[in-house]
């Protein structure tokens, strides 16, 4: 279900969703944090795309692994390395596997929801993109095959899920009370994440 090609395209379109909504990204840190993350995921994914274009891969696993050390040292924040984590232990679940099916992804995407968790000392409810990595993984542990249209929804209602909440890790918990009522800007990103992912699925 994975392959160089795949990827590859996964992380083009995630580009474009991230140019696209920067402005948006900025907007919903604007409201609960300081304003960078549009800026910050816009340029991380244009190194990420502009990195893959200039490289060859033998496999997945690098070339996931070269989209991780990009994230990790160029978004910045700290959605960077959280993010980094996330495709560094997805590109690890992966090694030396010569095809990636709906098994071996849904392993990867649990290893990386766990790394996020662990790097941030975060779990779910927290108003974070573990509100949206944790609840897909369990998602799609419990599909027989993925539905592409199915994988945006879900990951849409996961990143809606964090408007009622009350953040209680990054910056965002420093408003306590009046961080209620906005979508985590870590969850939208996560979300087109995800939504490019279904894409290149389907
Ligand atoms: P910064 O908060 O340093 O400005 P960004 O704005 O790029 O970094 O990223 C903020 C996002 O990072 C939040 O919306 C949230 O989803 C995510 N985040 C922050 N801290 C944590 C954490 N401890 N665990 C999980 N996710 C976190
Ligand atoms: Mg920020």
């Amino acid at each position: 279900m994975l392959t160089i090609q795949s990827v590859q395209d996964w992380m083009v379109k995630a580009n474009e969703y991230m140019q696209e909504n920067k402005a948006y990204l900025t907007e919903l840190d604007q409201a609960i944090g300081d304003s960078d993350h549009g800026i910050n995921m816009s340029r991380g994914f244009q190194e990420v795309v502009k990195k893959l274009e200039q490289s060859s891969y033998d496999d997945v696993s690098a070339m996931l692994k070269d989209v991780a050390m990009t994230l990790m040292s160029k978004v910045g924040g700290a959605s960077g390395p959280l993010y980094g984590t996330a495709f560094l232990k997805l590109s690890m679940a992966v090694k030396g596997k010569e095809t990636v099916d709906k098994d071996d992804i849904a392993a990867g995407l649990d290893a990386a929801a766990q790394g996020v968790q662990q790097r941030g000392k975060s779990t779910t409810g927290e108003k974070t993109m573990v509100d949206v990595w944790a609840p897909i993984v369990t998602w799609w542990k419990e599909q027989d095959e993925i539905d592409a249209a199915d994988l945006e929804k879900k990951a849409k209602e996961a990143m809606e899920s964090t408007k009622p909440m009350k953040a209680t890790k990054g910056r965002a918990s420093y408003l306590k009370e009046k961080s209620v009522g906005h979508i985590d800007p870590g969850a939208a990103s996560s979300y087109y994440i995800f939504k490019s992912l279904a894409e290149i699925l389907a």
